[in-house]
This record gives structure tokens, C-alpha cells and sequence, in this order.
């Protein structure tokens, strides 16, 4: 049985109570005998700049970097709103990134049919929506320089600069066509072609490199477009591939299709370790109140399994899992519906622990 090495960084607002449930899950894993697992915790965020003044202290860098696999709950607040941008929470996020090298941002936005009336769109839209957003993580405008707020002409500017490397295209172009293969063959690359020059060579270098995919159906769409598609006809995409921003914006609009932020994982890859999350934040509206949904988190734990331990069938198992218990009726308020049984964060993690058990 294969150990893997965890380093689990809940963080801040409802951080704590969905990497409380994840861990269950890996509990049964081990229980089951499928793997074990030495979790090794640190701060990050607001409670890590509490306690060392910044968000991303070198002792959490270090615990990061001996791990095989990343596994974070959300960060930020409004207890931290007010510090100086450089030492916000959310830097941590952009830091943790860079560290691990994590260029490539996968996030799937699946609908759970059971879940069908929790959409805003109609079911005849939304059933069988199964996307795969490729987003690039590490460069374009959140990273570019020069950045920052200066002076000219007696006034104040804003600056941000979008940039794209050569291979910083064909890195993410190559993971967009890789994962496509594993699923429908389709690739869509989103840009804004026809103002920005960045990203005319982000669809100069995407069409080269496909090339390589004789196999692989490309197909380019400005931004705007996309984002009126995804809302009108999201069935027609397979995965779609974008620069960093572009990515952060559309992926959720697609989480929106599936009812929830509190349904959808992601995976952060590229480098030697892997980064898993939910896609949302800390929620800190809902702190500490037992109700917030703990399936994105636990979902994260599924796509750690495939993408870091090469494991994909505990991902299946825990997609399944999760699956029976919507089927059982049991929702946390977000996904909550008439007739629907009412569940707190707690108890939906016991339950699909309990379910997983069963799918092992
Ligand atoms: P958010 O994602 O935290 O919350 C948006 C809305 O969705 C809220 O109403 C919240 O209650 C709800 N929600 C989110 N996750 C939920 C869950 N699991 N179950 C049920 N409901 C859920 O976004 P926000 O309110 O814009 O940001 C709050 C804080 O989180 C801010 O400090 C922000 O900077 C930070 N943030 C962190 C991350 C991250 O850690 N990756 C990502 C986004 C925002």
C-alpha cells in the first residue's frame, strides 16, 4: 500500500469545516486499505498572518515542498480586507502557486442530475453539462509588470500588464489537448483575438501546437462569445483552454450551470506537486454555522487522487459516492430544495464517508 504525503492547509472562514469533512474521506481510503497517508498541517492566509504577521510563512513553504500533493480549504475575510494588498491573504494564493509551479488550473464543472432543479438555467440546458475549464494560473495579467496604482499628469493611474510567454502558451495549450484526449476530443480556446495581442499569439501558438493532435477537434472563440455560450448552450463544450483571467471569470459562470460554488474541485498542476481546492472562497457569511457545502472540498480529494497518486479509480469511487448521497435526497442549504432532506456540513460529510465505504 502506497503512503503519500499530504500537507493540508485548511485556512480561514469555512476552511476548517470542509477539510474536516476531506479528511474523512481519506480516512475510509485508508481504512479500506487503498493507500495511507501522513497529513502534515500548516497556516495560510489570515489565521497564518494572526499568527506570523504574513500570509504564507516560510514554515508553511517548507511543509509544502515535502509534500506530494497540496490540499487547501479556502483563505480571507473581512477581518483582513483592510491590510496592505501585499500582505492580503489571498497573496498567499498567487505565492503557494508560484512555488509549486502549479501553471495549469483544472476545473470541471459537472452536473450532478440530481441536482438539476438547483440550477438558474432550464434543465433542458443544464442536464449532461460536463466542462472542463484549462486555466493558466501562473502568468498573464494577475502576475504581469509593471503593476500597481502610480502618479502622472496630477492624477492616478492604474496599471496591470498582460503578458504571454511562448511556452507559457504551449505548456497549458499542451494540457488543454492531453486532457481532451482522456474525454470527448474537443478542445474550444478562448481569447480576445481581435483587440488584445496577447492573446492573438495565445491563438497563434494554440493552433501550433495542436498540430500535435491530429486527433483533437480545436475550435478558437473570443471571450465575450464564450460567456454568452456557456449560458445559452453549454453543452457544446468539452474543454475549454484560457489565459489566467479570462479562465477565473468564465469557470464561474460554468460553476453556476452545475447549482452551487459549493459543488465544484479544482486542481492546480504542472509542477512536481499538485495543488487541490474547491473553487470557492472562505465564505466568511457562513462561517462557523455548520451549513456550508463540503462536497467542492471533497471532490478536490477525488481529483488529488488522479491527477498527484495516479489513482484515478478512487476519484470514481468518491464521485460516486457523492452521487448516492444526492440521489438519498440529503442537501446543504445551498443545494437545498422543497421535499429535500436538510443537512448540515457535519452530517454530509459523514454521510458520504458512510456512502464511500460502500464504493470502495
Ligand atoms: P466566496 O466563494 O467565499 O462566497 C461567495 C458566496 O458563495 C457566499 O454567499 C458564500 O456563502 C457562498 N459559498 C461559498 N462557498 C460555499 C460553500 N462551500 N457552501 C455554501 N455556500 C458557499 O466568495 P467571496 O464572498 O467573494 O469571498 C469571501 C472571501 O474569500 C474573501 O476574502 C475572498 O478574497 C476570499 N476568496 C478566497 C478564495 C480562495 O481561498 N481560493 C477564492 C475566492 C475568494
Amino acid at each position: 500500500m502506497e503512503n503519500f504525503k499530504i500537507a493540508v492547509l485548511a485556512g480561514d472562514g469555512i476552511g476548517p469545516e470542509i477539510m474536516k469533512q476531506a479528511l474523512k474521506v481519506l480516512k475510509v481510503i485508508e481504512q479500506k486499505k487503498k493507500a495511507s497517508f501522513e497529513l502534515k498541517e500548516g497556516l495560510i492566509g489570515g489565521c497564518a498572518i494572526d499568527k506570523f504577521g504574513i500570509p504564507f510563512p516560510e514554515e508553511t513553504q517548507q511543509l509544502v515542498l515535502k509534500a506530494d500533493a497540496v490540499l487547501l480549504g479556502a483563505v480571507g475575510g473581512p477581518k483582513w480586507d483592510n491590510l496592505e494588498f501585499s500582505i492580503r491573504p489571498e497573496r498567499a494564493l498567487l505565492g503557494l502557486r508560484k512555488l509549486l509551479q502549479a501553471f495549469a488550473n483544472l476545473r470541471p464543472a459537472k452536473l450532478y442530475e440530481p441536482l438539476i432543479e438547483a440550477s438558474s438555467l432550464k434543465p433542458e440546458v443544464v442536464s449532461g453539462v460536463d466542462i472542463m475549464v484549462v486555466r493558466e494560473l501562473t502568468s498573464g495579467i494577475y502576475f504581469g509588470e509593471p503593476r500597481g496604482i502610480i502618479e502622472e499628469e496630477g492624477e492616478r493611474v492604474g496599471i496591470n500588464t498582460l503578458k504571454y510567454r511562448e511556452h507559457e502558451i504551449k505548456r497549458i495549450a499542451k494540457v488543454a489537448f492531453d486532457t481532451a484526449r482522456k474525454r470527448h476530443k474537443r478542445v474550444c480556446s478562448v481569447d480576445k483575438a481581435n483587440v488584445l495581442e496577447a492573446t492573438v499569439l495565445w491563438r497563434e501558438v494554440v493552433t501550433e501546437v495542436h498540430k500535435d493532435y491530429p486527433d483533437i477537434e480545436l475550435s478558437h472563440m473570443y471571450v465575450d462569445n464564450a460567456a454568452m455560450q456557456i449560458i445559452r448552450w453549454p453543452k457544446q463544450f468539452d474543454v475549454m483552454v484560457t489565459t489566467n483571467i479570462f479562465g477565473d471569470i468564465l469557470s464561474d459562470a460554468c460553476a453556476m450551470l452545475t447549482g452551487s460554488l459549493g459543488m465544484l474541485p479544482s486542481a492546480s498542476i504542472g509542477g512536481k506537486i499538485g495543488l487541490y481546492e474547491p473553487i470557492h472562497g472562505s465564505a466568511p457569511d457562513i462561517a462557523g454555522q455548520d451549513i456550508a457545502n463540503p462536497i467542492a472540498t471533497i471532490n478536490s480529494v477525488g481529483m488529488m487522487f488522479t491527477h498527484s497518486f495516479n489513482m484515478p479509480e478512487i476519484e470514481v469511487a468518491i464521485d460516486k459516492a457523492v452521487q448516492m448521497v444526492l440521489e438519498q435526497g440529503y442537501r446543504t442549504k445551498d443545494i437545498w430544495e422543497k421535499g429535500k432532506t436538510l443537512v448540515g456540513t457535519e452530517k454530509m460529510g459523514d454521510l458520504i464517508a458512510e456512502a464511500l465505504e460502500t464504493c470502495l
